[in-house]
């Protein structure tokens, strides 16, 4: 077999942009999935996606080439805390930005993802199982957080669970969205309500009243393993009950309108991102709490910084030399280092039942809430990163 210029393991959304990337920039490139499960689910996840992560997208032809209403812009925010009253805004226009995020139907994103290697000239797929018998200069693994390949490289990988799931659904409302999305973070639960279109032939039995796509949200629900157990084991009505309890009925009536999906939460970390010939990217190299939506924006950022590495090479330099990568590596140390430590943060914080932590968030979140400098920077930070 000739050998390839790149091998990318792995084909998330990290590995099929980072393929399509790289053929883009004329690179032949071997992609190498894991065959699918027949059990495996559709994924009822929505992702928000910010402005470098919808560029990217957008240069590789996938996002304008998305179906009407698989993305839905969100023009405001807010977060609500664990008292009565407190909450921090955002808006679009508050930012000077056209909108906040976009959130994005993961499934679909995959699909027009998977479309479009299909008819990418460079990129040759190969079975996952042939493994070492597959030539190239550099190896990109973008394997996910339970990466074999990383692990066959001897890379530790630093993990804290959390204690909890990520419960996500998508749901209607008896009120339309108006493209708002908005959090609550209830010590320790945090639910997120995030605008979302559904598809037209998804409607919940009986349909609720007033349902229209623009009244649908995507919900990420993250709690303690026991609690999150008992939601899921609860029959759709007591559900729908427990998460009108959980938003106070800020968003109306809300209405399953997806089976329920669960992700264990950690905190992760690989020791090293690259080697002689090898690089990690996304969730193989670092792993968030979902609460601030930036896990797949910091995985789609490698994917830029390395094809931007790449890029700038010397003439001589060959893909698989080390100190190449070293230097996509420290690129991406600070940003993904800081994503980490900020949702952690923010987490510890709203989980803890230390004297005056609930009164001290609260009031934090008010006062941020009041100094717009300040909460024009934090909102940058969220849609840069
Ligand atoms: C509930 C929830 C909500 C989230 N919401 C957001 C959000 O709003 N915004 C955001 O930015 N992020 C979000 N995230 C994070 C996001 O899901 C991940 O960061 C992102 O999916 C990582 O993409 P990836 O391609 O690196 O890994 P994965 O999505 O895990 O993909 C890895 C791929 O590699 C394949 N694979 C595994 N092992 C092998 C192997 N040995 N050989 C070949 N292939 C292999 C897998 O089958 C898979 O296809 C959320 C996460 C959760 C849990």
């Amino acid at each position: 077999m000739k050998p390839f210029d790149v091998r990318v393991r792995g084909a998330g959304i990290v590995g099929r942009s980072l393929a399509l990337s790289l053929a883009r920039a004329g690179m032949q490139v071997a992609l190498q999935p894991q065959p699918a499960r027949a059990s495996a689910q559709p994924d009822v996840r929505a992702y928000a996606l910010n402005a470098a992560s919808v560029a990217l997208l957008r240069g590789l032809k996938v996002w304008d080439a998305l179906p009407a209403g698989a993305a839905t812009a969100v023009h405001e925010m807010r977060v609500h805390g664990d008292a009565t009253g407190a909450m921090l805004e955002f808006s679009a226009w508050q930012q000077r930005v056209a909108e906040l995020t976009w959130i994005t139907d993961a499934a679909v994103l995959e699909r027009e993802l998977e479309r479009a290697v299909q008819f990418a000239p460079h990129i040759t797929v190969v079975d996952a199982d042939a493994g070492a018998d597959v030539p190239a200069t550099l190896t990109a693994v973008c394997e996910g957080k339970a990466s074999a390949t990383r692990a066959a490289y001897g890379v530790a990988f630093e993990q804290h669970d959390y204690g909890q799931v990520a419960i996500a659904a998508r749901l209607i409302a008896s009120r339309p969205h108006h493209g708002v999305a908005q959090q609550w973070f209830g010590g320790p639960d945090v639910l997120a309500l995030l605008p979302f279109t559904l598809p037209d032939q998804v409607q919940p039995q009986p349909p609720a009243p007033s349902s229209s796509p623009s009244s649908a949200y995507a919900l990420v629900w993250s709690l303690p393993q026991a609690r999150a157990q008992d939601l899921l084991a609860q029959d759709a009505a007591a559900f729908e009950q427990a998460l009108l309890q959980a938003t106070g009925g800020a968003a109306g009536e809300l209405r399953l309108a997806s089976d329920r999906a669960a992700w264990p939460l950690t905190l992760a970390r690989a020791e090293a991102w690259c080697g002689p010939g090898w690089v990690l990217l996304g969730d193989a190299a670092h792993v968030v709490h979902p609460l601030a939506g930036q896990g797949l924006n910091l995985g789609l950022g490698d994917v830029t910084a390395l094809c931007a590495v790449i890029a700038a090479r010397e003439p001589w330099r060959s893909l698989g030399d080390e100190k190449l990568l070293r230097r996509y590596a420290r690129e991406r140390a600070a940003p993904t280092w800081a994503m980490g430590q900020v949702t952690d943060g923010l987490q510890r914080l709203f989980s803890t039942t230390a004297p005056g932590a609930a009164e001290l968030r609260n009031r934090g979140l008010t006062l941020v809430n009041h100094l717009p400098p300040l909460k024009r920077w934090l909102a940058a930070r969220a849609l840069d990163s």
